[in-house]
């Protein structure tokens, strides 16, 4: 019989469909246009012609037939390809990261939204793959945006977000980073024109930081923010068992488990945030469908005003958000 295109993809149809997966024909053509580095239209014209007898074909068709393998052990398609697009930008992502969700754009439209015009110096705590504190900088061109991690690794794939982004966004700007090797590990990249005027107006700053919540902006390194957004571990552990294997067994159990109730770290979140902010300043946070309320009066309690719930596309409580007068 021969090898086509059409061929192909039905097989790996068939295999992720064995498997259990819903999308199995979609997630096939997915992997099949990332093995043959190809697209629609040429898939169209080409799916019925036998593949041709090369090397660099037969490499395609044995990583194409390794990716529908993966799949079908339930590896996240992500994983698989290495790339989330996120507010139309792409971002790479791996197992140390929760994969960038629709959801959470939200939460970046509306800090867009409310800082049209002004740049606010902003906190993305919790930043895992970087994709909400980058977003900002490269939408909202904010030139002074911090993403705080508790995970090394995850710090080193929001890095390498950071990097390719600026430079692709400010290009032929030149990035330059400042490492400080001493503990907790931090990383300031600056984008400036190339002629070295990177000091003047202008430049685009994002710093990186190893820190367990604020921990990297106290005792004596205290440093406040306009903006403060989170997307933190929310799932209560009780239903992570319950969650899609992808999810379950792939993604950072670190980024998903909210403790028993799920709120462990709005309560924490909601206390000290206060300290960390400028008068006027906002905390965005990213919420489960049923936290909007819970989350609201935490905020309150602590002091919050303007407190306000946002919905997602699908219509369900998303983002809440609240202002420090103080
Ligand atoms: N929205 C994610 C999920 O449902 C969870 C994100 C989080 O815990 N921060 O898998």
């Amino acid at each position: 019989m021969k090898l086509t295109l059409q061929a192909l993809w039905n097989e790996g149809t068939e295999r992720l469909t064995l498997s259990g997966i819903g999308e199995a024909e979609l997630d096939a053509k997915y992997l099949l246009f990332e093995a043959f580095h190809t697209d629609m239209v040429h898939f169209l014209m080409h799916r019925n012609d036998e593949v041709k007898d090369e090397d660099s074909v037969k490499r395609a068709v044995a990583d194409y037939r390794a990716m529908i393998e993966k799949r079908s052990e339930r590896v996240p398609i992500q994983h698989i390809t290495g790339s989330r697009e996120f507010m139309g930008l792409e971002f790479s992502v791996n197992e140390h990261v929760l994969i960038p969700r629709q959801d959470t754009e939200t939460l970046v439209e509306q800090v867009l939204k409310d800082y049209k015009g002004r740049n606010p110096v902003v906190l993305d705590l919790c930043t895992g793959s970087g994709c909400i504190g980058v977003s900002l900088s490269i939408l909202g061109g904010f030139s002074d945006v911090t993403l705080a991690d508790i995970s090394l690794e995850a710090l080193q794939v929001a890095e390498k977000n950071a990097r390719e982004l600026m430079q692709a966004r400010w290009n032929p700007v030149r990035v330059t980073a400042e490492r400080s090797e001493e503990k907790p590990w931090r990383l300031e990249l600056s984008a400036g024109l190339a002629d070295g005027t990177e000091k003047k107006a202008g430049v685009q700053k994002i710093t990186l930081a190893e820190s367990d919540l604020f921990s990297a902006f106290a005792g004596g390194r205290e440093r406040r923010f306009d903006v403060i957004v989170s997307n933190p571990p929310y799932i209560p552990s009780s239903v992570i068992e319950e969650l899609e294997p992808e999810v379950r067994d792939h993604e950072p159990r670190l980024a998903l488990d909210g403790r028993s109730d799920g709120l462990y770290f709005y309560r924490l979140l909601a206390a000290e945030c206060g300290r960390y902010l400028n008068p006027g300043g906002t905390v965005y946070f990213e919420i489960g469908y049923d936290q909007g309320q819970a989350v609201s009066g935490l905020l309150q309690e602590d002091g919050f005003r303007g407190v306000c719930v946002y919905q997602d596309a699908p219509g369900l409580d998303r983002v809440v958000r609240g202002t420090m007068v103080l």
